[in-house]
């Protein structure tokens, strides 16, 4: 293909996933964006495999086809298997296969510099840029591919969600950091493929060390923070191959993935630098702080809960990780239609890190067709619950939790939280007293304004449409 038409193309794709990625910013434009970057892709992978210049020889078509149609055919049995509730773990596995194809292809590059033109013919040795994105494509692609394996394995439950911390474990991850510089200098320096090997085997080993310590509560960040890793890894292999669809898509992989870490931070008041020193959050949703709760709470039923939002003026419906569970969305949206019938005023208010991934709650109000008109962001709301008459907590926890506010010795505390309990009566949906995904107790329970109706949220939501 002519190298002005190939460069083009890529120019092309390369646009297509910037106005993709910036339409995935409201969920009115998201599934065009998603509609663009595929097309991109599907315009970089076409554009690649012409470009190989091979597009007659069986052999390498064969094989190209069978990796596509078989990673393909999983990718897409996986996506339609796995419940939303579960997406963090295969964002985490999809980093790791990102890792794991910088490693090897920088480890091509280096067992056969000559065939990605690398090769100094008067030295006979790697170039010295190239040596250096080598080492730094494999270093960065086996921290983000054994980090993803152990961050998925965490948040699947298959290795404990609790910190796993030793003595002298940041001594030894700052030991591991200074010998992988020293490690890539000699490969440099040398020209000795033993220092990249050594290298190499370092890195897989100091993923597993950096996200070992870090706990359950803060791996979504920590998927976040690798899914970057991974698009940088790609990006220095991007040099390598000289391909500029993967150096283009490899940064703004990384750089969204660094603005995502930054953001889920910020809304869970955690500082980048404490969860990559890891500790914090034990095992995922454990016992209300490990202390039985034997305070007595005021309950209700579905037709108490219909009495209170039929005589109600204004309505703020607050959807957390339980709706998710319960998938509640479609009887909540009844019972919105429904409310708004008799004139009542409904609105949503929607936490940065309610549910289990950025989004969560938006993605399934809008599956519902809950007008987005009516959903409102956390800041832009929390002034209201004053002037409301009723909240209605459906399967949210942490995020109405004032002991963020008050309780310095509480993991979530600084978080900013939504005021519900200035609202005039609160009602919260969730089946028990159990306490949500950081494992704290939330004192609002036990408030005079607030009625317990303990139930799964989708039988209690069409039990009140029912009662209304
Ligand atoms: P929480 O995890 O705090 O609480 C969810 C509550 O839902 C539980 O207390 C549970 O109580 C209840 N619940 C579970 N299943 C059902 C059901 N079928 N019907 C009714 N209720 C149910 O959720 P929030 O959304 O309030 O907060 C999100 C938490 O997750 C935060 O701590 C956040 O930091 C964290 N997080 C957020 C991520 C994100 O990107 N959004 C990513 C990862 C973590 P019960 O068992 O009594 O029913």
């Amino acid at each position: 293909m002519d190298a002005n038409l190939e460069a083009i193309l890529y120019l092309v794709s390369g646009v297509l996933f910037i106005v993709g990625i910036r339409s995935l910013s409201s969920p009115e434009t998201a599934r065009t964006g998603n509609l663009l970057s595929m097309l991109g892709m599907a315009i970089a992978i076409i554009v690649t495999i012409i470009g190989l210049g091979d597009i007659t020889d069986p052999l390498t078509m064969g094989m190209i086809a069978g990796g596509i149609l078989l990673g393909g055919g999983i990718g897409a049995v996986v996506a339609l298997r796995v419940p939303m509730t579960d997406m963090p773990q295969v964002v985490g596995i999809l980093n790791s296969f990102g890792g794991i194809a910088a490693v090897l292809v920088s480890v091509a590059a280096v067992l056969s510099p000559a065939d990605f033109n690398i090769l100094d013919a008067t030295t006979n040795a790697l170039f010295l840029g190239s040596s250096i994105e080598t080492s730094l494509g494999v270093i960065i692609g086996a921290i983000t591919f054994s980090g993803s394996i152990i961050a998925a394995g965490k948040l699947q439950g298959l290795i404990s969600g609790s910190p796993i911390v030793f003595k002298g474990q940041h001594p030894l991850n700052a030991l591991m950091a200074i010998s992988a510089v020293v490690l890539v200098c000699m490969f440099v320096i040398t020209g000795d493929a033993t220092w990249f090997w050594a290298v190499t085997a370092l890195a897989f080993l100091m993923g597993i060390t950096l996200i070992i310590p870090i706990g359950g509560a803060d791996m979504p960040v920590v998927i976040a923070i690798l899914n970057s890793y991974s698009g940088f890894a790609g990006a220095i292999v991007g040099f390598t191959l000289g391909n500029t669809a993967l150096i283009i898509t490899g940064a703004l992989v990384g750089s969204s993935g660094a603005i995502l870490s930054y953001i889920m931070c910020k809304a869970m008041n955690r500082s980048f630098f404490s969860v990559m020193l890891g500790g914090f959050g034990g095992e995922v949703a454990a016992g209300a702080d490990g202390v039985e709760e034997t305070r007595p709470v005021k309950r209700g039923n579905a037709d108490d809960a219909a009495f209170i939002l039929k005589s109600a003026g204004s309505l703020i419906i607050v959807p957390g990780y339980g709706m998710a569970v319960a998938q509640a969305q479609h009887a909540i949206r009844e019972l919105t239609d429904e409310l708004t019938e008799r004139g009542v005023s409904v609105k949503f208010a929607i936490h940065p890190v309610a549910g289990r991934m950025p989004g969560h709650m938006n993605v399934l109000l809008a599956e519902a067709n809950v007008s987005y008109d009516d959903v409102y962001e956390l800041e832009d709301i929390n002034s209201e619950f004053a002037q409301t008459d009723v909240v209605l907590v459906i399967g949210a926890n942490d995020v109405t939790n004032p002991s963020a506010k008050t309780d310095t010795s509480s993991p979530i505390y600084g978080m900013p939280v939504l005021d519900v309990e200035n609202a005039g009566t609160v009602l919260f949906i969730k089946r028990s007293l159990a306490s949500g995904y950081a494992g704290v107790n939330n004192p609002l329970f036990f408030e005079d304004n607030t009625m317990m109706l303990f139930s799964d949220a989708k039988k209690m939501v069409e039990d009140i449409v029912k009662a209304l």
